[in-house]
């Protein structure tokens, strides 16, 4: 009983005691922060910047909403927003919202938008060392490509080469290795390349071409209706995941590998230069990681989503599927390393760009014969062994 009567008596003490702490504290603090002035604050100039909100467009190259390619541009802006807490919020449009596809590169380096998304080799008529930064034939796969782009002085030589037109470029999106692309002939010989009208873009277009064919440029949206009316023989769009997507199994019988022009294509993320540095040093940083995400996000989705595409292309709608032969390999080859050298003999630009690229490519290649290329074919030998479920 005694207990609880101190008890109660110095209860109301303490409390006071602690309000006048509490009081004490709060006044010092006050005091410290008018002695020092809001201005003269760090934290008071990041509260400042944390209001201010960026609103970006982003054009592309892709339908709206467009799965797997697509996805990339929706997937950046998804991350800028999330990763910025709403501060740079970035409205992505599909190809011809805003801007023709072809008119991306443009439309982002005089401004009419912030931001682009799509292949660096669609510009190659403008910029002819751009078709390094997507693929070149026979050239690397994404694990390489992204090594090359991140840790072997690509992504410099990238932003040299678009510097000239205000554009800041990160990659944006990595497909793996493609299908060499629809045919409706079989091709046996490299005498069946001639007179065939592909779409097929960057250098590997001008490859087909030395090889017999004619290559055409057309955007993803009108791949089905140039095929399905002839305007086209053949068309080379990514692999399974997507090119079930667009259907073109409707409109074409063999579906040929391996995708000896595309090995690894990297899409971009471009950014007009005084858009980008307008943001903020972290919206800046938040740029370069989005992109970087949806880079990897989509090698991600595309590994994930392939073969469960190709079984449905040929178990449900009856696709063909057929290896290149290898004279027809080595006839793009040669052709590729003719038009390839031609290119780098004529551009600084692609000849500074092609030296980086090939010595990378080159010392990559010699670990890869006995890392990955060794580990697939160790694997192979010992297939009944595998935890995979299923034979190839
Ligand atoms: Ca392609």
């Amino acid at each position: 009983m005694s207990d609880i009567s101190v008890e109660k008596r110095l209860s109301p003490l303490i409390i006071l005691s602690l309000v006048a702490l509490l009081v004490l504290v709060l006044g010092l603090w006050t005091y410290d922060r008018m002695e020092r002035g809001p201005s003269a604050t760090a934290q008071g100039q990041t509260d400042a910047i944390d209001q201010q909100v960026y609103k970006w467009k982003m054009v592309t190259t892709w339908p709206k909403n467009f799965p797997g390619l697509g996805s990339a541009a929706e997937n950046f802006a998804k991350f800028v927003g999330e990763m910025s807490n709403g501060r740079l919020q970035v409205h992505v449009y599909g190809a011809g919202e805003l801007v023709p596809p072809f008119e991306v590169f443009d439309a982002v380096s005089q401004g009419v938008a912030d931001a682009g998304h799509g292949a660096a080799y669609y510009w190659k008529g403008k910029v002819p060392a751009s078709v390094f930064f997507t693929a070149i034939p026979f050239g690397m796969t994404a694990q390489e490509m992204n090594g090359w782009f991140h840790y072997g002085g690509g992504e410099a030589l990238w932003r040299e080469l678009y510097e000239p037109f205000n554009l800041v470029p990160f990659s944006g999106g990595s497909t793996g290795v493609q299908m060499a692309g629809w045919f409706n002939k079989e091709l046996n010989s490299p005498a069946d390349l001639k007179g065939l009208k592909m779409r097929i873009p960057g250098l590997a277009g001008e490859v087909f071409t030395r090889a017999g064919g004619s290559s055409v440029r057309i955007a993803g949206g009108e791949l089905y209706t140039s095929l399905e009316t002839g305007v086209i023989d053949a068309a080379e769009w990514v692999g399974p995941f997507n090119d079930l997507t667009l259907g073109l199994h409707q409109v074409a019988k063999y579906y040929y590998y391996p995708g000896w022009h595309e090995p690894g294509a990297m899409l971009e993320v471009i950014v007009n230069k005084t858009s980008l540095e307008r943001l903020p040093a972290d919206l800046q940083a938040i740029v370069k990681i989005a992109a970087r995400a949806a880079n990897q996000d989509m090698l991600d989705e595309f590994t994930a989503r392939n073969n469960a595409a190709l079984k449905e292309l040929e178990e449900v709608h009856g696709v063909e599927l057929r290896r290149l032969p290898d004279s027809v390999l080595e006839a793009l080859a040669v052709a590729s390393e003719e038009v390839i050298g031609e290119l780098v003999a004529t551009d600084p630009m692609a000849k500074k760009i092609y030296d980086s690229f090939s010595r990378f490519y080159g010392n990559v290649r010699a670990y890869h014969q006995i890392s990955e290329r060794a580990y697939i074919n160790a694997r192979e030998a010992v297939e009944g062994h595998l935890p995979d479920h299923q034979s190839p």
